[in-house]
């Protein structure tokens, strides 16, 4: 059975703990490799690798380092199919949804390139009779990403590249579950140019995340996953005196408006909400159509199209809408929320519980299922279920569908569906939820935007990617100088206050 080791220092490191966790070919069920399972004795040698490793990558000048972030997009793009194929046989995605996720964290590679012009500070001539006073951002040192299973390339990429172009050291602990692909983006950033000890992947579970959590030369923790972890991390990062950010869990409402173009709704409400057998954040898993008319419309155009949905193993060609789930529990889950949609008295208009791929038996493949009638009361709306699931939960008015997205725990995207420009705007300056869609489904913000959900869906103060990464990976000190240095009437600006 192959092991999936660390890569520390520059080098694959064969796990030493003696605990490991199977990973899955979610297509057959099969388990294909054990991943190691890192002790704190492990983590703690990577940290230690990183901390040395640091300062002279903080030495090397802005442009040195984003040179070697623009040698790293060629290398994704030379081994882009290699990437997407070990991609797809962990995660089950298809083999362009895998791609997809290679290129979203390429586009965030990319965006860094830009590094010395992003890490520039600011200058003010005199603020005081010959007092100047500047700033300059600095890397904060050690910093680590804990992150999730549906995104094993995108994720890993939004978290390290804008902290290594800030010149920190990076320790990623990616999801046990898929974790080939952070190995080979290790790899690649060693190929192109980073000193060893710079990006370090450590595997494991929850014993290395405490132990980053609790290590004093952590200086940063970016964490991507569920809610619930999500709400851990960030207390127990923050009480040891970390800067945390940390991502949670969605339920993404679309509103359809009766002026809708509905052939274009259904559309996005397939791609968004069956995509990735719905294994995505920005997943749209509640459509709200306004008006009965609009629910009528939309359940004849939509249902037959659910009903014919084509799910296949990555390896059968790239027309599939999805794959397997990622696990047999991740299976068990989804089936077992509709179970219970069903016993909470919603609709269930397509049922694809007992779907089964001819040749694949013991895969963890479930059919696209849709609910009718879903109430604000239910689990089923309530939760995220993470699966090939949609809630189709009518309301009244424009106000009653604004009012549900908005009362929802979670905020992370958003969309409306309308050629009204009255309502467009009016929607997006009401609602409040980070990420917003006006007639695109999955409104994934660019790389050079910054991506964060609101409410339950993100805790901490600055987003991923974009411009907000680089302040959340630097500190900004501020120095005030007289010049020349003898002068004396610059005192009272200096101490404003003690006179
Ligand atoms: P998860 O919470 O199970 O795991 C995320 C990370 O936390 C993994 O590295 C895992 O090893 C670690 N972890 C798991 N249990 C832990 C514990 N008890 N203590 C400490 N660490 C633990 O999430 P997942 O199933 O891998 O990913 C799916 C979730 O991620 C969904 O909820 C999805 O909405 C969310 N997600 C959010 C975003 C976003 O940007 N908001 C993006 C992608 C995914």
């Amino acid at each position: 059975m192959r092991e999936i080791g660390h890569f520390i220092g520059g080098k694959h490191v064969v796990g030493t703990s003696g605990r490991t966790s199977d990973v899955f070919n979610p297509a057959t069920g099969e388990v294909e490799a054990k991943v190691a399972l890192a002790s704190a004795d492990e983590l703690n040698a990577a940290i230690e690798n990183a901390k040395a490793a640091q300062p002279a990558w903080a030495a090397t000048n802005p442009q040195r380092r984003a040179r070697v972030m623009m040698k790293f997009v060629d290398l994704l793009n030379r081994d882009m199919d290699k990437l997407a194929e070990a991609l797809s046989r962990e995660h089950g995605k298809t083999l362009p949804d895998a791609k997809g996720d290679v290129i979203r964290g390429l586009e965030v590679a990319e965006f860094c390139i830009g590094a010395p012009h992003l890490l520039k500070g600011e200058f003010t001539e005199g603020a005081g009779p010959g007092i100047d006073i500047h700033s300059v951002r600095q890397p904060l040192g050690v910093v680590a990403g804990i992150t999730p299973f549906n995104f094993p390339a995108m994720i890993p990429m939004w978290k390290f590249c804008p902290a290594i172009a800030c010149g920190n050291a990076f320790i990623l602990k990616p999801s046990e579950r898929d974790p080939s692909v952070p190995i080979m983006l290790a790899e690649l950033m060693l190929e192109a140019g980073l000193p060893e000890g710079i990006l370090n992947v450590v595997n494991g579970d929850k014993e290395a995340v405490d132990g980053i959590l609790d290590h004093r030369d952590i200086m940063a923790v970016g964490f991507v996953g569920s809610t619930a972890i999500a709400e851990y991390v960030y207390a127990r990062g923050c009480a040891a005196g970390k800067r945390v950010q940390c991502f949670g869990g969605a339920k993404n409402h679309m509103l359809i408006m009766p002026d809708a173009d509905m052939d274009q709704a259904v559309d996005a409400l397939v791609g968004a909400g069956y995509g990735a057998a719905g294994e995505r954040c920005m997943a749209v898993s509640v459509a709200v159509p306004i008006g009965e008319g609009t629910a009528d419309r939309l359940m004849k155009k939509l249902t037959p199209r659910v009903e014919n949905l084509k799910i296949a193993p990555y390896t059968a060609g790239n027309d599939a809408d999805f794959g397997p789930l990622v696990t047999k529990a991740a299976y068990d889950r989804v089936k077992g929320y509709v179970d219970k949609g069903i016993e909470e008295g919603a609709d269930l208009v397509v049922d694809g519980r007992d779907f089964s791929m001819q040749g694949y038996e013991n895969g963890f493949f479930i059919g696209g299922c849709l609910f009718d009638n879903v109430t604000k009361d239910m689990s089923i709306y309530r939760e995220e279920i993470f699966g090939p699931v949609l809630s189709v939960v009518r309301a009244k008015t424009y106000e009653e569908g604004l009012d549900l997205a908005m009362s929802h725990e979670y905020g992370n995207g958003v969309a409306i569906f309308t050629r009204d420009g009255d309502a467009a705007r009016d929607f997006a300056a009401r609602i409040n939820i980070g990420m917003v869609g006006i007639n695109v489904p999955v409104p994934v913000p660019l790389a050079y935007y910054t991506f964060g959900g609101w409410k339950r869906s993100g805790f901490g103060d600055l987003n991923q990617h974009g411009p907000d990464a680089f302040r959340f990976y630097t500190r900004t000190k501020t120095i005030t100088s007289r010049w020349p240095s003898g002068i004396k009437d610059g005192a009272e600006f200096v101490i404003p206050t003690m006179n």
